[in-house]
């Protein structure tokens, strides 16, 4: 059987052939473990094996885990749709958030992000494969909210998020990595300063890679697969 160490060596070569194959720099795509589901002991293995960032989707599985593994240097990250009572719990112990879909879970992070630590780092999630049951923002109201998002003191925009749906991926699977990608630059040119473009997951990582992805998230390419 695999090891967690091997796994994450494999999908860092995966990474860099992506990355190689369209003329990115290796260092250009950062991995983000999504450790949803699996014990603290899976993060402490992978972390031994140099990785750093983890991401979670439930606050109280993600809350008992970092007390599991309090006293490592690791970066959470919030990717999970966000309920108005759990705002408070996110904002106190994730480094990033990546979902954000809504002007209202915006305010309430900030309003709740603790003084003594640094901006909350948030990505506005889009919907780019236009499902009514996906979650994420229309790309048309991006820009307005990410503009919103901005001005919030306690927050830091870094960027846009997308989970495609497969049906998509199915014709073209590049398409909805670029609408991203194309939304993502529209945003550079209203003068935001956003560096990160959250896409790509273990089955499609290579087309979001192909598109600028800055940070893919992999959770049963690295862990196995999810019980659930
Ligand atoms: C679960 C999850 C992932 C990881 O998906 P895998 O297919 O296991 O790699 C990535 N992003 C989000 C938002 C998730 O919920």
């Amino acid at each position: 059987m695999a090891t967690i160490p091997h796994k994450l060596n494999l999908l860092r070569e995966r990474i860099d052939a992506a990355c190689n194959a369209v003329g990115r720099p290796e260092n250009a795509v950062e991995l983000l473990a999504v450790s949803k589901t699996f014990d603290a002991d899976a993060v402490r293995q992978a972390h031994a094996a140099g990785q750093r960032a983890f991401g979670e989707n439930y606050l109280q599985e993600a809350l008992d885990k970092q007390a599991q593994l309090a006293g490592l240097d690791l970066e959470w990250h919030f990717i999970g749709p966000i309920q108005s009572n759990k705002t408070r719990g996110i904002a106190e112990n994730f480094h990033w958030v990546h979902g954000i879909e809504r002007l209202k879970i915006a305010r309430r992070l900030s309003e709740q992000r603790p003084e003594e630590l640094a901006p909350l780092n948030v990505c506005v999630q889009v919907n780019v494969s236009g499902e009514a049951s996906k979650s994420g923002c229309a790309p048309a109201e991006a820009l307005a909210l990410c503009v919103a998002v901005a001005q919030l003191p306690r927050l830091r925009l870094r960027g846009l998020m997308a989970i495609p749906a497969p049906s998509a991926a199915a014709e073209d699977p590049r398409l909805p990595f670029r609408v991203l990608r194309e939304l993502f630059e529209s945003l550079r040119r209203a003068g935001l300063e956003v560096d990160t473009i959250s896409a790509g997951m273990s089955d499609d990582l290579e087309a979001a890679i192909a598109e600028g992805s800055t940070l893919v998230r992999v959770g049963s390419g690295l862990f196995g697969k999810r019980t659930p």
